[in-house]
């Protein structure tokens, strides 16, 4: 057997190395276009800022490494262009010159190309990509040569990672997105956490607008955006997306996507013989079963090793799994991290599901260094576990990776009452923020509790008595306006003042964070009136409405739950 694997990073080495454990007589081929091989690029952004300090800890693995460990034939330098199924051969650039080699088993992972768009000026030499080794040393290079402000186009992951690297490393730095919030796969009550934090770490972020060219001068460069505003630059790193780097296999008949690879459930395309993996490819979304492309490393090494057993253990190989996205990503002293489906895809969907908004601690609030963590979770009206994200200073990426775990195991939502967690008072709460998860989404199932939400407010305020049912000194800092207050501890002695305020009118209770309007509610409801509690309380009512919440609204920073 004569494997030959296209690209020798995640997905394509990932393959190599299982088929290597798989069989030791097979000969194992890796053509690779750049300098390097293995490298690690998600750490990039962090040896431009300093972090990572040596470049030679990016390269994971060099060809005399992997020839040694696994008798691997990786050739750097060596750029497939033409592929014919029919034969079994690749064409491939090499320092040699043009040549031609065959394989019996060929697995595609050429992963995917920084988007360049079609900018006047695009071609600035003080504009560049994050994509390779060479990529960062240009970038800190220069960082280092002096570079004092840069503007950073795109604020998904790779570009706020870029964004907090530059400005660690003394930079004034502007991060331009064209979508109306930061990390746009975030649910934007949970974004606008993240910008306030990049706005903390003095990055200015501009939202909403996208650049519409670059001006090359000799001393700077000037980014002109669509709102009419002007940003000068030392450098100006583009991250606004990435395109399946398939052109060469799409034009020997690799049926393709939107540019992207279609395989089935073994990483077979539509050519015999010819599997692929990876960003080049599209998946089925593990929520939707709609195809979309995912771009992250987990997936593709588990595929890549999959693969490798699809092509010499077919009996015993696992499918590739659809993928959940599951993300994370450090933003200042905060994480964010998600997984699963957003509420937008949900809606696009036609799915009906209820959103949970919680924030509780990420330990015991008793302990010393307790912080909130603000968690989003989507649940079908059967209870499956649709998505869920999670900002905070600690403990995100656990609850997340639980909830993830979750999600691939089938569970459904009141399941994770019954999780049992690690706790002690310096890790987690008796009561896990994912127990709390399940609770309340069988509360809200089961009809026990029944959610308001913040976007509602403007219709409610005309429409519904809005209760704040926090401590007198709470609402005297700050209200909704036209609220009336009764903390819960009095609501049972004052629900008549209550039924005359409401008239007939439905009330929607708050609180600071949704703890004790979930009480008033109950109260509320045991007396017969039609009640409602706001998901995540003030703390999401802040965050849904921005700037609004302070001047015409009046919402103050909640204290207490
Ligand atoms: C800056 C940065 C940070 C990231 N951070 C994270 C993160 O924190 N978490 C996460 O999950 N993911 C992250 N990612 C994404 C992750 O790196 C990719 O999802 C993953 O590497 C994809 O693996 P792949 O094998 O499909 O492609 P790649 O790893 O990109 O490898 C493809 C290789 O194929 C080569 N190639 C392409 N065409 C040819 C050809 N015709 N001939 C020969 N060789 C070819 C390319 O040169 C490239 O080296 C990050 C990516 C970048 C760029």
């Amino acid at each position: 057997m004569k494997l030959v694997v296209v690209g020798g990073v995640a997905g394509g080495m990932s393959a190599a190395a299982r088929a290597r454990r798989l069989d030791e007589t097979a000969e194992i081929v890796v053509l690779e276009r750049g300098e390097h091989v293995s490298f690690a690029n998600c750490g990039l952004p962090y040896y431009v800022g300093g972090e990572i300090t040596d470049r030679d800890d990016l390269l994971v693995q060099t060809p005399d490494s992997l020839r040694a460990a696994l008798d691997l034939d990786v050739r750097t330098r060596h750029d497939v262009v033409g592929l014919d199924a029919q034969a079994k051969t690749l064409l491939v650039d090499t320092p040699a010159g043009r040549r031609s080699i065959d394989y019996d088993a060929l697995v595609l992972s050429p992963g995917a190309a920084a988007v360049r768009p079609n900018l006047p000026g695009i071609d600035s030499p003080r504009v560049s990509t994050l994509r390779t080794v060479d990529d960062a040393i240009r970038m800190r290079d220069n960082v280092e040569a002096g570079a004092s402000r840069a503007v950073v186009l795109g604020a998904g992951f790779i570009g706020v990672e870029a964004a907090e690297a530059l400005s660690l490393r003394g930079l004034d730095v502007t991060l331009v997105e064209l979508a109306h919030h930061v990390l746009p796969v975030v649910e934007p009550e949970l974004a606008a956490l993240a910008t306030d934090e990049l706005g903390r770490l003095g990055i200015d972020v501009r939202t909403g607008v996208a650049a519409t060219a670059i001006e090359h001068r000799a001393e700077h460069d000037v980014v002109h955006l669509s709102d009419g505003t002007t940003v000068e630059a030392d450098l100006v790193l583009l991250s606004v997306g990435v395109r399946p780097d398939t052109a060469v296999f799409e034009q020997a008949g690799v049926a393709c996507e939107r540019g992207a690879i279609i395989t089935d459930e073994r990483g077979r395309t539509n050519l015999d013989g010819v599997y692929a993996v990876g960003d080049a490819t599209i998946s089925r979304d593990a929520i939707s079963g709609e195809r979309r492309p995912v771009a992250l490393a987990g997936p593709a090494n588990r595929a890549g090793r999959l693969v490798a057993e699809h092509i010499l253990r077919p009996e015993s190989a696992r499918p590739i799994p659809r993928p959940l996205a599951t993300s994370i990503v450090r933003v200042g002293e905060l994480t964010v991290a998600t997984t699963g489906a957003t509420r937008q895809a949900l809606r696009r969907d036609g799915r009906a599901f209820h959103t949970l908004h919680l924030h509780p601690n990420q330990h015991a609030g008793y302990f010393p260094g307790a912080s909130r963590l603000h968690l989003v979770v989507q649940v079908g009206e059967d209870g499956s576990l649709l998505g869920a994200q999670g900002v905070g200073p600690d403990g995100v990426d656990k609850r997340i990776d639980v909830l993830a775990t979750a999600m691939r195991g089938g569970l459904h939502a009141a399941d994770l009452i019954d999780l049992d967690l690690a706790y002690a008072p310096p890790y987690g709460s008796a009561k896990d923020p994912v127990n709390l998860v399940g609770m309340m989404a069988e509360n809200v199932l089961n009809g026990t509790t029944r959610l308001w939400y913040a976007d509602e407010l403007e219709d409610l305020q005309d429409t519904a008595l809005v209760l704040d049912v926090r401590s007198a000194s709470e609402f005297d800092r700050g209200h909704v306006p036209g609220a009336l207050n009764i903390p819960h501890t009095e609501l049972r002695d004052r629900i008549d003042e209550v039924r005359d305020a409401a008239a007939g009118r439905p009330v929607r209770a708050y609180c600071a964070s949704g703890m004790r309007s979930y009480i008033a509610h109950r109260v509320l409801a045991a007396a017969g009136l039609d009640s409602a509690t706001l998901s995540g309380g003030i703390l999401t009512l802040r965050a849904v409405l921005g700037r609004e919440a302070v001047t015409p609204l009046r919402v103050p920073e909640p204290a207490g739950t």
